[in-house]
């Protein structure tokens, strides 16, 4: 999946990145339905794997524009892997108490532990994202924080943490049938958030703040993808088969048995 993959210190022009393309793949969305049974199976004991090793921690980002898909990744991608092992954290507004700390203060308390997948709906990105777009702090404050990005996932890196980041690249027109949807259909009003649309009449300054993200951010050890999202089913399938690829690569093993275990066999038995 080379070419989602952005090359560290690159210049990243979005308009550039294909949001509707589905490379590797010959077929419509019912000839994916398949492998990606295949990809979630596999995940699903990939997962167990890294549990019961429990050496192991991996950290998924998920970030995008409104109706991008992330809730939808965590949905399907996951769908079916033991809860037990899998945590969600989503990071919304800053409450006052977070305000008051560093902007890393509630990211860390979240990151995985040994044996865990994280999966960050939003995260540490959304300081230089939302807070750069909606201009909450000065220019020289936000400024500074990509270093400091680095630095804390390297140190996560250094630590454990396998990184995986992920943009979900959608067309400025899908956007639009996304939230048409959300006000159309009575099951996703829910979802509907009138402040979206503040978001959406600023796209081109985010579409900026994220070029910037990808091209300062994207590292070996914590690399960006840029995933075209516009189909949903490919979204899912691009992630599912970087995510099986880096799990697979961790050459996992389950943990030795107890000694003799057979003779507890006989214990057992009676
Ligand atoms: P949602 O993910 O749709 O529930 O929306 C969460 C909202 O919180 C989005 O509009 C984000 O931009 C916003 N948000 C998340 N983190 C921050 C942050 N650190 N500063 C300002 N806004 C944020
Ligand atoms: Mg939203």
């Amino acid at each position: 999946m080379k070419q989602f993959y952005v090359e560290p210190g690159k210049k990243v022009d979005l308009n550039e990145w294909k949001t509707d393309s589905t490379p590797d793949f010959e077929g419509k969305k019912a000839d994916a339905a398949p492998e990606i049974e295949k990809l979630n199976a596999k995940l699903e004991s990939l997962q167990e794997l890294l549990y019961a090793e429990g050496k192991h921690k991996l950290l998924i980002i998920l970030q995008g524009m409104d109706a991008a898909g992330k809730d939808g990744v965590i949905r399907h991608v996951f769908d079916g892997v033991n809860p037990q092992g899998v945590k969600v954290a989503s990071f919304k507004v800053p409450t006052p108490e977070e305000l008051s700390h560093d902007y890393l203060w509630r990211i860390h308390k979240y990151t995985p532990a040994k044996g865990e997948i994280v999966i960050f709906n939003r995260s540490q990105y959304e300081d230089v994202l939302a807070v750069r777009v909606l201009k909450l702090v000065p220019d020289n404050v936000w400024k500074k924080r990509f270093d400091h990005i680095n630095a804390f996932e390297r140190m996560l890196a250094d630590e454990g943490t396998t990184i995986l980041k992920f943009f979900l690249h959608v067309n400025k027109d899908e956007q639009r049938e996304r939230l048409l949807e959300r006000v159309d259909d009575p099951a996703k009003r829910w979802k509907f958030n009138p402040g979206d649309l503040d978001t959406r009449a600023q796209w081109d300054e985010y579409q900026k703040a994220y070029e910037a993200v990808l091209e300062k951010t994207s590292r070996q050890w914590a690399p960006w993808y840029v995933i075209p999202s516009d189909k949903k089913w490919y979204r899912n399938l691009a992630i599912s088969r970087i995510m099986v690829a880096t799990l697979e690569k961790l050459k996992m093993k389950y943990p030795q048995p107890a000694e003799d275990i057979e003779k507890y066999r006989t214990e057992l038995v009676g």
